[in-house]
C-alpha cells in the first residue's frame, strides 16, 4: 500500500513535465577561437537556436579525441557555423591563390572533425557558410579559394554591401530538397557573404539549390533526412524576427528531438 501511494505521488510530481513533453534539444554550436583568446560565436546563431525551441551550447575548439566525443555525448544536433576561407592545401590539395582569405588551420581540424563524427554518430547536423564548405571537404569535395577569380561568368555579388537581413541574389531551390520542404520556396532571395565557394561536390552528397551564376547555395546528404547546409546566412534574419528561414532551424530542433529520444531509448546505444 505504502508502495503503491509512493508511485501515486511520483506520478503527480513528474506528470506536469510529461504534459509538456521533453526536454529542449541541445544544439551545439562550433566556434572561432578569435585570436586565440577568445571563444567565440555571432549571436544570431545562438538566438535563431532559442527562436527555434532548441537550447545553443557553444562548442569550443579542441583537438583532444575524448573531450570531442563528450561533446558529441552532451548535443542533440550540431551546427557548423560560419567564419574563415579553409586551407585549400591542407584539405584539398591545392596551392592557395594569391586571392585565398585568412585561414584559420586550429579551428579547420575541429570543424572537419565535428562534421565528420556527427555524420558517423547519427547526430543531425547544419553547415552554414563556410560551415556548408567545410561539409564539403570533410566528405571529400572541393571548393573555390575566390569567386570572382575562379568562377569564370559569374555576375552575381556574392560579398553584398546591403544590410545582413536583406536578400540581395536569388537562388533557385530544387523541388523534393530539405530546404524546400524547411521554407516552401522554390525561388527566393538570399543574403550573401562569402567568395569561396562548393566546386566539386562531396560524393554522397547533392546540390539543392544554386544561384544563377551556378554557385552552390545549398546541400544535402543523399539517402540522409538530417545532414544539410546552406551558403547563405538564414540566422541573420530569424534573429532579427524574420520567419522566411525559421523553418531551417527548426526543422534540425525537431531532429535534434529525434535523436535525443533514440540515444535515450532503452537498449539503444550510440
Ligand atoms: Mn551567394
Amino acid at each position: 500500500m505504502k508502495k503503491f501511494r509512493l508511485h501515486v505521488l511520483l506520478l503527480v510530481l513528474m506528470l506536469p513535465t510529461l504534459l509538456q513533453g521533453q526536454q529542449k534539444p541541445i544544439i551545439g554550436l562550433s566556434s572561432t577561437s578569435g585570436e586565440g583568446s577568445s571563444t567565440a560565436v555571432p549571436l544570431t546563431y545562438v538566438e535563431s537556436i532559442i527562436r527555434a525551441g532548441g537550447v545553443p551550447m557553444v562548442l569550443p575548439i579542441t583537438h583532444d579525441h575524448q573531450l570531442l566525443h563528450r561533446m558529441l555525448d552532451n548535443i542533440d544536433a550540431l551546427i557548423l557555423t560560419g567564419g574563415e576561407d579553409v586551407d585549400p592545401l591542407k584539405w584539398y590539395g591545392e596551392e592557395p591563390l594569391p586571392a585565398l582569405g585568412g585561414i584559420a588551420p586550429e579551428r579547420d581540424s575541429f570543424d572537419v572533425a565535428l562534421a565528420r563524427l556527427a555524420v558517423q554518430r547519427g547526430i543531425p547536423l547544419l553547415g552554414i557558410c563556410r560551415g556548408h564548405q567545410v561539409i564539403n571537404v570533410a566528405f571529400g569535395g572541393t571548393l573555390y579559394q575566390d569567386i570572382p577569380s575562379q568562377v569564370k561568368g559569374s555576375e552575381v555579388k556574392h560579398r553584398q554591401s546591403a544590410p545582413g537581413d536583406y536578400g540581395t541574389h536569388t537562388i533557385r531551390i530544387e523541388q523534393n530538397s530539405l530546404l524546400h520542404k524547411q521554407i516552401g520556396m522554390q525561388s527566393i532571395a538570399v543574403n550573401s557573404f562569402h567568395h569561396q565557394a562548393v566546386k566539386d561536390v562531396a560524393p554522397g552528397f547533392k546540390v539543392t539549390a544554386t544561384a544563377v551564376d551556378g554557385v552552390v547555395e545549398a546541400m544535402e546528404k543523399m539517402g540522409s533526412d538530417q545532414v544539410y547546409s546552406v551558403q547563405f546566412h538564414p540566422e541573420v534574419f530569424t534573429a532579427q524576427d524574420i520567419d522566411t528561414f525559421l523553418g531551417i532551424f527548426e526543422y534540425l530542433v525537431k531532429k535534434a528531438e529525434e535523436h535525443a529520444m533514440d540515444k535515450y531509448d532503452i537498449g539503444i546505444t550510440e
